[in-house]
């Protein structure tokens, strides 16, 4: 890249290291981190793709946002506290305003987490935004896909299908059509995606099972079922469905499109199992985090996943979630 590509990392993204744990931060050829308390490490890294990961016209400080909100949902869905990122930020040019909106974000978002930002690269290219997250777990509190039991009833936390919905409401043009609230709210669900970090480090006391909901419910549970060797029983008439949903489809006498709630994606909420007799401390921490939770169905024996109608007959989807490929 040209010379202002150091100008640039000074500028924008060298910040001071925040935490204890870091020895040295963004300036060298690597950082140095000082991992204490002989917890595990967990590690994950997602690649926003400019028109496949966000619409074209997102705007910089959404897209910073939300390549935090997605990684931290990672580290959500095994219970780990957050800790750094790094940054690989591919720009096809300097675009001061836009970086200066996107790093305001972005730190703004990573500190409001406790995340300290300790290196990264900058390269030219088509728009894309690489994170990687890292952060503490304790062995004996992590949420893993493969822990899912037989009778273990199935949660999930929030709203699923808003983001789904947003998108398509933008792609078709059609969001002017809809109540300004209901927009607003489907809007933030697409680009402000909460991830659900403080509820995850409380709810691995009481199971070993999570996945978030990335790709759609049906794909994610499909994880858990497949990693825990079971399968799961799923009731479509509990599904939660934001107000603001239901009033879109409200407003175009339809009924909700479940294919899309289901496998449309970009929830980033939790799923996991519990055992019944820890429903009560676990929707207690939900309802002390004002977070809606709802179970959803159960594990079985089986090995796949069947979702039932209101008058209990298995109906079948389509597709089964978002794939690049
Ligand atoms: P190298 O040539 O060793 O890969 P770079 O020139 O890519 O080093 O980066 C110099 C320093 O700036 C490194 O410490 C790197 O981690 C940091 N850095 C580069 N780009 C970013 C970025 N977008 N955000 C944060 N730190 C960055
Ligand atoms: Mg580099």
């Amino acid at each position: 890249m040209s010379a202002s590509e150091f100008d640039i990392i000074q500028r924008y993204f060298t910040v001071a290291p925040a935490r204890e744990d870091i020895v040295l931060a963004t300036g060298d050829d690597c950082a140095l981190l000082s991992p204490f308390g002989g917890r595990q490490l967990a590690i994950t890294v997602d690649t926003l793709i400019a028109g496949v990961h966000f619409p074209e016209n997102t705007s910089a400080a959404d897209i910073a946002y939300k390549a935090i909100a997605v990684n931290l949902s990672d580290l959500a869905a095994m219970a780990a506290e957050p800790a750094w990122l790094t940054l690989a930020l591919t720009l096809p040019a300097i675009d001061e305003s836009w970086l200066q909106a996107f790093s305001n974000t972005f730190h703004e978002t990573a500190q409001s987490y406790g995340l300290a930002l300790v290196g990264g690269d900058t390269t030219r290219g088509a728009l894309s935004i690489t994170v990687q997250a890292m952060g503490y777990v304790a062995h004996d509190r992590v949420l893993r896909r493969d822990t899912a039991e037989v009778g273990d009833h199935i949660y999930v936390t929030g709203t699923l299908g808003d983001a789904a919905l947003a998108l398509r409401l933008l792609q078709t043009n059609l969001l002017a059509g809809e109540a300004q609230h209901d927009t607003e709210f489907l809007l933030s669900r697409l680009n402000r995606p909460s991830a659900r970090v403080e509820f995850a480090l409380a709810l691995a006391q009481y199971t070993g099972c999570a996945i978030d909901v990335s790709d759609g419910l049906l794909a994610d549970l499909g994880h858990i079922v497949r990693a825990s060797h079971c399968g799961a029983e799923l009731e479509l008439s509990g599904l939660p469905l934001s107000p603001a949903l239901l009033n879109v489809y409200a407003n175009n006498a339809e009924n909700p499109d479940l294919q899309s709630v289901l496998t449309g994606g970009d929830d980033y909420e939790l799923c996991f199992t519990l055992k019944p007799e820890n429903a009560e401390p676990v929707e207690k921490i939900a309802e002390h985090l004002n977070l809606r939770l709802t179970r959803i169905g159960e594990i079985t024996e089986s090995d796949e996943i069947v979702c039932l109608d209101q008058q209990g007959a298995a109906v079948s989807f389509l597709n089964r979630g978002y794939q690049h490929f």
